[in-house]
């Protein structure tokens, strides 16, 4: 009998959802199975969010939609929890798998059902993927999503980072395998073939909602920072770099050329800080 299984990645630009879609989908092929990966993108910029799906079956597949009743959802940032419709469309007995330090328990499902957390964070911050700013955190989820469901094996997973990572091979296996390890996971594993029949997907709206592209003055970036630049202005020299390079046009200035943060602009993407030329601005954790 065939069996699909369909996954929907919600991250932000810089974490690698995308590619976490298309490795999950070359471990798939590895396995044996018939995969198909596919992103949607929104606002094209490091920090927004971004959609991807990956499709497994068993046999060739005829399908191709985009996902709107996964089995599996995987939020590779936890903030997103907050601010987009991450769980519209799970299936009832589905699995949510989270990046967060938190216990698996405190995830809040609509139906109950399956949850899982895993600190692919601190897991990518140990193995050098990325910076404390913008950790890449995609191995690390798919290792934890090769241990709460059966839709890839770790031996697959290994082979597929070892193939196809351009960079970092080893630290994103040791990532993998991290997470595989750490992650904890409420109400059971899920199994390849999902005990619940499939209902038509046809009706539901798309997940992302109709997307425009406009500036952070109308929709505000602020709850995706989890750091947040500190001025220190005994060393700003007024170039003005901060507020030519920050993407979301979060700095004014005051009466003597002083930049000022307007946090309700700033996503914290620690641009600001790379291109102050005397290092005046610090990246600090967000209280
Ligand atoms: S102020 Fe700095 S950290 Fe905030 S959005 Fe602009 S460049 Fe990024
Ligand atoms: S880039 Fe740095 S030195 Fe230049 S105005 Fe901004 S904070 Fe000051």
């Amino acid at each position: 009998m065939a069996a699909v299984i369909e996954i929907r990645f919600h991250g932000r630009g810089g974490q690698g959802a995308v590619v976490a879609s298309e490795l999950l989908a070359q471990a798939a092929f590895l396995d044996g199975k018939w995969p198909q990966s596919f992103p949607f993108f929104g606002v094209e910029r490091r920090g927004a969010p971004v959609t991807a799906y990956t499709r497994i079956d068993t046999h060739p597949l005829g399908v191709r939609t985009s996902i709107t009743t996964p089995d599996v959802v995987v939020v590779l940032e936890p903030s997103l929890l907050r601010t987009q419709p991450v769980t519209d469309g799970l299936r009832d007995g589905g699995l949510l798998l989270v990046n967060s330090s938190h216990p698996a328990e405190e995830l809040v499902l609509p139906a109950g059902g399956r949850r899982a957390a895993v600190d692919a964070n601190r897991i990518a911050v140990t193995h050098g993927l990325g910076s404390l700013t913008m950790p890449i955190v995609n191995t690390a989820m798919l290792g934890a999503l090769a241990a709460v469901t059966d839709v890839v094996s770790m031996e697959a997973l290994d082979r597929a980072i070892q193939e196809f990572v351009p960079a970092r091979r080893p630290e994103n296996q040791a990532a993998a395998s991290d997470g595989y390890h750490d992650v904890r996971v409420v109400g059971g594993t899920l199994p390849f073939t999902p005990s619940v029949p499939r209902a038509a997907a046809a009706t539901l709206p798309l997940p992302e909602g109709p997307m425009a592209s406009e500036s952070s003055e109308r929709y505000h970036t602020a709850d995706w920072r989890t750091l947040r630049p500190v001025i220190h202005l005994e060393k700003c020299t007024r170039c003005n770099f901060c507020w030519k390079f920050c993407p979301d046009d979060a700095f004014s200035f005051d009466a003597e050329g002083y930049p000022v943060l307007r946090t309700d602009y700033c996503k914290g993407c620690g641009i600001c800080a790379v291109e102050c030329p005397p290092r005046a601005i610090e990246m600090v954790e967000e209280a």
